[in-house]
């Protein structure tokens, strides 16, 4: 199955062109000057459309298109729920119908983190499981889970993709969805400028000359030995591991899947989780595995054929 795969994250959209477990081409849009969708729209027609040129491809060649979008979105109704703020015109705008007036083909939209799951578990670290949840680190956090095959949508469609605002700490930082001490707040890429301006005898460390703290800059600092760095670096790494411990309790995976920016320091993380759940996880079936997510940046868009099959599944 060929597909057009789109995906909408807070600063860019990616636009492939996927065939089965292969993508084909990709071109990636800046959208982080945006603040209305309808006007990063006609950039990725056009890019869409360039993809099947480039290729000699007509829509007649391709079964769909599947946009993940960093949003709540109820699949079932190919509808963007909330955001986090990006693109304030986004509820007026009926995206799939715009997707497919324009570029001619069936649309379906779902939430960015179940994509990126559903690619890992057709082409990346996850195949052949059925079990999984995976949190994506980066400047937010992402949870999604997977049990018995099928995405958990839960009500309003929000199950099991708020891993990242499980509150860590209950008299911890504001968050930006409204809740308290959500793990976001305590340990993510854009809760750490504030955690590190705010930690104690933070104008002593190595960390105080950076204008901008991300987790690269924590990392090595840390690794130089710089005291304010490794203390705050082994709270994000605990706030990581309780976060996953509560979903190991909540949703009974057999598999965690780590994925993000925070990776490339994939050989501090993963361990630590993985020890720490080994050791404070209620599994008396046996150990959950940790693992790296593999796909990178390219997961959501290999979700794109597992999720138009669904949907083409559902309509038989
Ligand atoms: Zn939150």
């Amino acid at each position: 199955m060929k597909a057009l795969a789109i995906d909408f994250g807070g600063t860019h959209a990616t636009c492939g062109l996927v065939e089965d477990q292969v993508l084909l081409a990709h071109e990636t849009i800046d959208t982080d000057c945006a603040k209305s969708l309808q006007a990063v729209l006609p950039r990725i027609r056009d890019a869409c459309r360039e993809l099947m040129r480039g290729r000699g491809l007509s829509s007649q060649d391709i079964s769909g298109v599947a946009i993940g979008f960093a949003a709540l979105v109820d699949s079932r109704v190919n509808r963007i729920l909330s955001t986090d703020g990006k693109y304030e015109d986004v509820n007026g705008i009926d995206l799939a119908g715009w997707i497919r007036e324009n570029i001619g083909l069936p649309v379906r939209i779902e939430n960015d983190a179940r994509m990126a799951l559903l690619g890992e578990c057709y082409a990346g670290a996850a195949r052949g499981f059925t079990d999984v949840v995976m949190m994506t680190l980066g400047t937010g956090i992402g949870g999604v889970a997977m049990i018995d095959g099928k995405l958990l949508r839960g009500k309003h469609a929000q199950a099991g993709c708020l891993g990242g605002h499980i509150p860590a700490v209950f008299n911890g930082r504001p968050c930006a969805c409204g809740a308290i001490g959500c793990a976001e707040a305590e340990a993510s890429g854009w809760s750490l400028p504030l955690i590190a301006k705010d930690w104690p005898s933070a104008a002593d460390s190595t960390l105080s000359r950076y204008s901008n703290i991300g987790f690269k800059e924590l990392f090595e600092e840390a690794a130089r030995g710089d005291k304010v760095a490794v203390a705050i670096r082994d709270r994000c790494l605990n706030v990581w591991a309780a976060t996953a411990v509560g979903l190991v309790h909540a949703y009974d995976p057999e598999m965690i899947l780590i994925g993000g920016g925070v990776m490339k320091s994939a050989g501090v993380i993963i361990p630590y989780i993985e020890s720490y759940v080994h050791k404070h996880a209620w599994t008396p079936w046996g150990k959950v595995q940790i693992r790296a997510a593999e796909l990178g940046n390219n997961a959501a868009l290999m979700g794109a054929v597992p999720l138009l099959s669904q949907n083409m599944a559902a309509h038989e």
